[in-house]
């Protein structure tokens, strides 16, 4: 990675014409088209490049073929009609290369603020940075909708499943009923985990993969994994998920508990920025040509537009964001002669 001689924010230095938080699909995308338009900016990432695809389940293959998750023209090969997680992660890897983008991983942006017109500064674990633009592209899966129960908190209880073998031969609930939760609970069971599936729904939900549904309906039709449809999860104990279903409560037995409830965006940026959002939904305001909100040189890119519906944008999408936004950050600082 080439590194920005911009690095430090000292009064001296001109400030970036942007800065990136997040250095996902969509924020590497941001990247590549403000190379292109010889912006001068940097990357800020919490973790390493791509950092919610490395912490998706280690064997998920992505539900979009190849050419959908493509970022700056670079072909992603697989043998495969849809790619791993581990082709994604490789290829990722090999675009930020290949542009020789310049991203700080580990580099946490902790706060944004602005100091006048177009000009922010960006405060992380490790720095500032001064910028005109900044775009927030900071996707949704670092924040686990709560259940708000007692025991959610405990250490056996997780919100993100990596892989089976941990589990084998022992007792695990997965609370959920979209695709997280089926597939973790698939996978669960054929790695020998005892599973139950705890949904508040009275069926799974509406979304669930064609080619995904047949499998777990079977399942709970042979007993294999033991459905509780229609039940509202009351706590969590060391040993037991307890729930109430028409009626009656129940105790599940629980060596291990996956809370796969969805994710939400932090609004922590929008509120430092004063960027308009939906408090229901927390979608932000923003102009679909230019993707810039309502405070002039703040932008949005990918997955954090969506809010809480975490089902309308994806890679598949979001990748193409940076290129309208990048357009309109280069045509606005040609126009300030910046
Ligand atoms: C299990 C699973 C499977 C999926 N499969 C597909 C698929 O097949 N096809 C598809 O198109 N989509 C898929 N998606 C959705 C897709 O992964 C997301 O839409 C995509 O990651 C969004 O990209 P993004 O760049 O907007 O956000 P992210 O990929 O979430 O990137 C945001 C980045 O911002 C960083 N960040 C957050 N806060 C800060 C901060 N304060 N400072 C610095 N950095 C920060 C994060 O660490 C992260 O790297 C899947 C999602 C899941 C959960």
């Amino acid at each position: 990675m080439t590194s920005n001689p911009q690095s430090e924010t000292q009064n001296s230095r001109s400030p970036f014409d942007v800065v990136i938080v997040g250095a996902g699909p969509s924020g590497l995308a941001c990247a590549i088209e403000a190379k292109k338009h010889q912006l001068q900016y940097t990357v800020l990432e919490k973790g390493c490049i791509t950092n919610s695809i490395l912490h998706f389940p280690t064997q998920m293959i992505f539900f979009t073929t190849p050419e959908l998750l493509e970022i700056g023209g670079m072909p992603l090969v697989s043998d495969r009609e849809k790619p791993t997680r581990n082709e994604g992660l490789k290829y990722y890897r090999k675009v930020v290369a290949a542009y020789q983008l310049d991203v700080h991983q580990y580099e946490e942006v902790v706060r944004i603020e602005q100091l006048e017109s177009h000009v922010f500064r960006i405060h992380t674990t490790e720095s500032a940075y001064d910028a005109r633009n900044v775009v927030i592209s900071i996707g949704y899966y670092d924040n686990p909708n709560l259940m708000g129960i007692p025991g959610e908190d405990l250490p056996h209880v997780s919100h993100y499943y990596t892989e089976a073998h941990p589990f084998f031969n022992r007792d695990v609930v997965v609370i959920g009923g979209k695709n997280s939760a089926v597939e973790t609970a698939l996978d669960l069971f054929r790695g020998g985990a005892r599973v139950s599936l705890v949904h508040r729904g009275a069926a799974l939900g509406q979304t669930v993969k064609y080619w995904i549904r047949p499998d777990i309906e079977n399942r709970f039709k042979k007993g294999e994994i033991i459905p509780h449809l229609n039940a509202k999860v009351l706590q969590i104990t060391r040993d037991h998920v307890k729930t109430a279903q028409n009626g009656t409560t129940s105790e599940i037995p629980a060596q291990h508990v996956f809370a796969l409830t969805g994710y939400h965006p932090s609004t922590k940026f929008f509120d430092q920025l004063g960027v308009q959002y939906d408090p229901d939904t927390l979608r932000p305001q923003y102009d679909p040509q230019t993707f810039e909100t309502n405070v002039e040189g703040v932008y949005l890119a990918g997955s954090v537009i969506g809010g809480r519906l975490n089902g309308e944008i994806f890679i598949e999408n979001g990748r193409f964001h940076g290129e309208a936004l990048m357009k309109a950050v280069a045509e606005n600082s040609e126009k300030m002669g910046t």
